[in-house]
């Protein structure tokens, strides 16, 4: 192609990294440079997560994996995905969250379907589109495991902002969504935007494992670790 049809394809955002906005991008969506400064997560479980002592639940999900770090560029990333209606960035954020489950189920067999964490209407309605299941949809794709749409919906949202305290949270997420369908027998991963408290995740997990589900993984595409 023409340098200068190359250049002019570049300007439309073909070409240009989600990062930095240089016209350098590479399959990845980001420039060399950016795509080695991403904060990856370790292929390992979200360790606090692991470990949740507050958790209402006996039964909280069997994996925590998150591809990225809440860092500065995570953030921006996010931001930019969310708030400033950037769907396409859900393709970059679908790559790198399923090139780390690879990374991370090794020889651990692959869930049986995976489910994104619903979204209250009026939310979805405000952002104008569904921001984890277009994410889940496509890592599904990628990894080959069947989508269950509409698989979680949530029954009882509360504004979570006022409440400061992690044990508040957690009482005001449980038991605030129901899983539609019969889950029996099934391993089920979720996956969500961030997982802070995990307070949502196992929510989702409980709704599911109450209509059978055998186990429940928690996917993210960023792990905010907090302090
Ligand atoms: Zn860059």
């Amino acid at each position: 192609m023409l340098a200068f049809l190359q250049d002019i394809a570049n300007q439309f955002g073909g070409g240009k990294c989600w990062s930095c906005g240089t016209n350098r991008a590479n399959g990845s969506g980001f420039c060399k440079y950016c795509e080695g400064a991403l904060p990856r997560w370790y292929p390992a479980c979200c360790q606090h997560l692991a470990d949740l002592r507050h958790a209402l639940t006996d039964r909280p999900c069997r994996y925590w994996f998150a591809s990225l770090r809440w860092e500065s560029q995570t953030r921006q990333l996010m931001q930019r995905y969310k708030f400033q209606h950037r769907a396409e960035l859900a393709s970059v954020f679908a790559r790198l969250l399923a090139a780390h489950i690879v990374l991370c189920y090794q020889s651990k067999p692959l869930p049986d379907g995976i489910i994104s964490m619903p979204m209250t209407e009026k939310s979805w309605h405000q952002r104008g589109f569904h921001q984890t299941a277009l994410v889940a949809r496509e890592v599904a794709n990628l990894l080959s495991i069947p989508y269950l749409s509409n698989g979680l919906r949530i029954v009882r949202a509360k504004p979570m902002q006022h409440l400061t305290s992690q044990r508040d949270r957690w009482h005001n997420s449980y038991k605030s969504q129901l899983a539609l369908g019969d889950f029996k027998g099934q391993s089920i991963a979720v996956v969500d935007d961030v997982i802070t408290t995990g307070a949502t995740m196992m929510a989702a997990a409980d709704a599911l494992y109450r209509k059978g589900a055998e186990q429940v993984d928690g996917w993210a595409i960023a792990y905010n670790q907090g302090d």
